[in-house]
This record gives C-alpha cells, sequence and structure tokens, in this order.
C-alpha cells in the first residue's frame, strides 16, 4: 500500500497484465473502520492492507464507482471477512438492488471469471449525496458517460480534494451503455471542481490540479474522436491521428502503437504517423491490438 495523504492509501497500483482496478482505502480512525472505493476482483491483491497492519474484517463499507465487474467482482468475498460490510452504488449501474454483470465488453473480457451479485445497501439517487464515516465525508458526483450510474466520491482531507472516479479514462462513446455527451457534461463538472489529486480505477494517482485538468481534458477528446472513428467513419484519418497523438501526449503508448498502425495501414504514406510511431517505440510499448477490433464489433452491432 502507499500513502496518498494522512490515512488514505492506494492499495494497489495498476498492472497492466492483471485483472481487476486500482483500489483505495481510506482508514477513517472511528467506529466506522476502513472505507474501501471498488474492489477489484482478487482477495489476494487485497492482503496487502494486512501486511501495514490492518485487518481485512474492519472494512465496513465499500464505494463502487460503477457497474463494471473489474471494479466489484470481488465483493461478495470480503462478506467473508466481515457479514456486515455495506456496499454503495448507483441506482442506474444496479439491478434489483444489485451489481450485475450487464456490460456485454466487460463479462465477455472475463467470461470464466465466477462472479456472484451482490446487495447494494445504499442506493445513490441523488447528485451530491453526501455519504459519512467518522469524521470524512464523501459527495457523490454522479458522473454518466462511461456507464450509466458512474459516481465519482470526493474527499477533502489533509487540505486537498481527492477525487475516487474509478474510470475517467474509461471509453464513452455511444456504444454499450456508454454516452459521449453525457461523458463531456460530466468531466465538465469535474474541471469546475478544481480536483488536486485524481486516484484512477486504471491508472496511478494523477496530481498535480494542472495534470488533473490537462489529463480530463485528454480524455475528453480522446473519447470524442473515438466516437467519430468507430460509430462515424472508421477511415476518418484525421480523428485517427488525432487519437494517436492524444494518447501519446497521455503517455498511453499501448494505444499510440495501435492508433498509428491502423492509420498507416489506410494512409501509408501519412509522415505524420511515421514519425510518431518512430517516438513512440521508444517508449518500448507492448504490442496492442483493439482499434481494428472494437471498430468491427460495433459496426457488427450497429448494421
Ligand atoms: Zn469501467
Amino acid at each position: 500500500m502507499r500513502n496518498i495523504v494522512d490515512n488514505v492509501y492506494i492499495v494497489n497500483p495498476y498492472d497492466p497484465n492483471g485483472s481487476g482496478c486500482c483500489v483505495y482505502m481510506v482508514d477513517t480512525k472511528s467506529d466506522e473502520g476502513l472505507v474501501l472505493i471498488d474492489a477489484g476482483m482478487e482477495i489476494e491483491l487485497l492482503r496487502v492492507i494486512e501486511e501495514d497492519g490492518f485487518d481485512l474484517k474492519d472494512i465496513k463499507h465499500c464505494l463502487i464507482t460503477h457497474g463494471h465487474i473489474d471494479h466489484y467482482g470481488v465483493c461478495n468475498k470480503l462478506k467473508e471477512f466481515n457479514k456486515d460490510i455495506k456496499f454503495y452504488a448507483h441506482d442506474l449501474d444496479a439491478e434489483d438492488n444489485e451489481l450485475k454483470i450487464r456490460d456485454p465488453s466487460t463479462a465477455q473480457m472475463y467470461a470464466d471469471y465466477k462472479y456472484e451479485p451482490i446487495k447494494i445497501n445504499r442506493i445513490i439517487k441523488n447528485d451530491n449525496e453526501i455519504l459519512k464515516f467518522g469524521n470524512y465525508e464523501f459527495k457523490c458526483i454522479h458522473i454518466p458517460g462511461h456507464t450509466p450510474g458512474s459516481v465519482a466520491y470526493l474527499l477533502e482531507t489533509s487540505g486537498k480534494k481527492i477525487l475516487f472516479g474509478g474510470d475517467l479514462l474509461g471509453i464513452a462513446i455511444n456504444f454499450q451503455g456508454g454516452n459521449l455527451d453525457a461523458y463531456l457534461k460530466s468531466m465538465q463538472k469535474l474541471i469546475e471542481l478544481k480536483i488536486d489529486i485524481s486516484c484512477e480505477g486504471h491508472e496511478d494517482l494523477i496530481e498535480p490540479a494542472e495534470k488533473v485538468l490537462k489529463f480530463i481534458k485528454g480524455y475528453m477528446e480522446l473519447n470524442k474522436n473515438l466516437n467519430t472513428v468507430v460509430l462515424e467513419n472508421p477511415s476518418d484519418t484525421k480523428a485517427l491521428f488525432e487519437l494517436a497523438f492524444i494518447s501519446y501526449e497521455l503517455e498511453f503508448y499501448e494505444m499510440t502503437l495501435d492508433f498509428c498502425n491502423y492509420l498507416l495501414e489506410i494512409q501509408p504514406e501519412n509522415e505524420k504517423a511515421q514519425k510518431l510511431l518512430k517516438e513512440t517505440k521508444k517508449h518500448n510499448p507492448t504490442k496492442f491490438e483493439w482499434i481494428k477490433n472494437f471498430i468491427n464489433r460495433a459496426s457488427g452491432s450497429v448494421n
């Protein structure tokens, strides 16, 4: 575990080869015990909490950012440590008060994963609803876009505005539960909050405030161009180059490699893409092929 500020921890950093998401923890120093924000998919990864002298049975609350299984797959196992643990999630990502696997692409990714639905103890319905545990207050900000019921939990402590946003960097195009317009509005709402530290689901911490701003704006542009390429025109070379360039700026080199390769398949003579590909390779990105499959899947389901 790594300390973010006093009593706030990142439990496990992002592992590109692992399953699940980054998990965060707040020690409320009160009868409310430990609060987890998302839980991931593997109980073994949560064992580091014990290595730092805490006890898994003291996890009394688990705030779920959204209904994708990589963020909550392990929740049922947490009940083996504390049967009274309470789960929190937004109404729009729950069904019959349970988190279910509703998203086909995430479900497909983890098709072999045995998941038992968990009951949500408190359904979040209102924007800016407050959850209070000891002296720690979490403001629930509804940020639809990546999923309809995505929530970012805002905590102000140690003079910092800390945001647990789940997948701000997630795909938010008009496909499979995503909604681009809603996402852009949600991100604008977050920009206005002037966040100091963004605790992402699939990245390390983003800080300070200027970097958070660049990060959010970058992913807004990325999703806009992704929506164009995937749902409107897969051969839009301008949007494809934008995707490559923005992901490079965001240091997401695997994506840059993928976008450059795809663009160069369509337009081999594109010098800008050739140059960017050369720069990208200096960062030794792992080979990654995603965009073509994604476009095919989207066009398959649209037609
Ligand atoms: Zn997600």
